[in-house]
């Protein structure tokens, strides 16, 4: 068939589902018609972030499209041909520029020639990858499956001003390998970032002590930073990496008005410590952010994951509509489990 006909209700009923099956259809060449499009959100349809991706769909592949407006809850989407080249898109709110990257990543990647696309909104943003989690988390488990990139943060974004800006290189994909992680492995150190843009010094610097004076003494710590960075608005965030012998997983906690930076610190230390008590082998994000890529595999794929989440649970369903891949999710929602890709 070559028209595919997704409810954007289902499951999750988010932005992930328009997201998904945008690359799906430029990746299969398959006409999407997409309707209810974030019904289950508290203001449906498409809002910047979104439209963003479709216009960058639209853009890389002289796509025809109908249903291009703010509050659109109907898309015609008809793909062309992938172009490579140099692109900017801009994202007018705080909306993530890492969603509207990842969205057209794995297309620009099969294309022949290497691409450079710049982005422009939020990078340090509520409900979504933050930068940091791209760079160090994303970007390095694509490249393990054979899709190389590169990022690079030109300057933060945080809500409601938005204006950052973030950079990547997408190269051609190599031979896709499926991934077997199954086993977390000795933890061998934390790294990470904690910084801020438009805001005192002292606030990173206070959220990297509260959180190095309570880890430091049970945990490998190793390079967590203080950094000011430049950004429009104010803004604050604490990244970590935790690397393991075979396996990494990444948390994030970001600071808004009111929150003190311990608070901040504090939040992370939760996400750290609760991930550790499971049998995860990576973050709860990274398996719905890997279904696509290993989807298109020479093999089957395993992941153990710290919890099993609607997005992983939705987005599973859509790739199911677009290609013949089969996903196995062991484990109720909210739990520890496993996901088999089997292309
Ligand atoms: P909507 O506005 O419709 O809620 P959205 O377009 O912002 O949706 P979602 O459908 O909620 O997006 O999808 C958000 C994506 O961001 C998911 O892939 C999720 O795994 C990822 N994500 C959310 N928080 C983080 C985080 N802290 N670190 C890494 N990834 C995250």
């Amino acid at each position: 068939m070559n028209k595919i006909v997704i409810d954007g209700s289902w499951g999750e009923g988010g932005g992930q589902i328009l997201r998904t099956s945008l690359t799906l259809s430029l990746l299969t060449k398959k006409t999407l018609q997409i309707h209810n499009i974030r019904s289950k959100r508290s203001s449906p349809g498409l809002k910047q972030q979104h439209l963003t991706a479709l216009r960058a769909a639209a853009e890389i592949s002289n796509a025809q499209v109908e249903g291009d407006f703010p509050g659109s809850q109907e898309v015609l989407f008809v793909p062309g041909e992938i172009k490579p080249g140099k692109y900017n898109f801009k994202i007018t709110t705080a909306g993530s520029t890492t969603l509207v990257m990842q969205t057209i990543f794995m297309p620009l990647s099969a294309a022949s020639r290497a691409s450079q696309v710049s982005i422009t909104g939020g990078t340090h943003v509520p409900w979504s990858p933050p930068y940091h989690y791209l760079e160090w988390q994303w970007i390095p488990w694509m490249a393990r499956i054979g899709y190389p990139g590169t990022v690079e943060l030109h300057q933060c974004g945080y809500y409601p001003a938005g204006g950052g800006r973030l950079s990547c290189a997408v190269l051609p994909a190599e031979s896709i390998e499926p991934l077997q992680v199954t086993e977390r492995s000795k933890l061998i150190q934390i790294r990470g970032i904690s910084a801020a843009s438009n805001l005192p010094r002292d606030i990173p610097n206070r959220q990297r002590l509260r959180f190095v004076s309570k880890l430091g003494p049970s945990y490998p710590l190793n390079d967590i930073r203080s950094a000011v960075l430049s950004g429009q608005g104010k803004g604050t965030f604490l990244t970590v990496l935790l690397e393991f012998e075979k396996t990494t997983a990444c948390f994030t906690s970001l600071g808004e008005k009111g929150k003190r930076a311990e608070i901040v610190a504090d939040e992370l230390i939760k996400q750290v410590e609760e991930y550790l008590n499971t049998p995860g082998c990576v973050d709860a994000y990274l398996p719905d952010q890997l279904l696509i890529p290993l989807s298109f595999a020479n093999g089957y794929s395993s992941i153990q994951t710290p919890k099993i989440t609607l997005h992983l649970i939705t987005n599973a369903e859509i790739i199911q509509q677009f290609l013949p891949v089969r996903f196995t999710i062991e484990g109720g929602i909210g739990k520890p489990g496993k996901v088999v890709i089997s292309p």
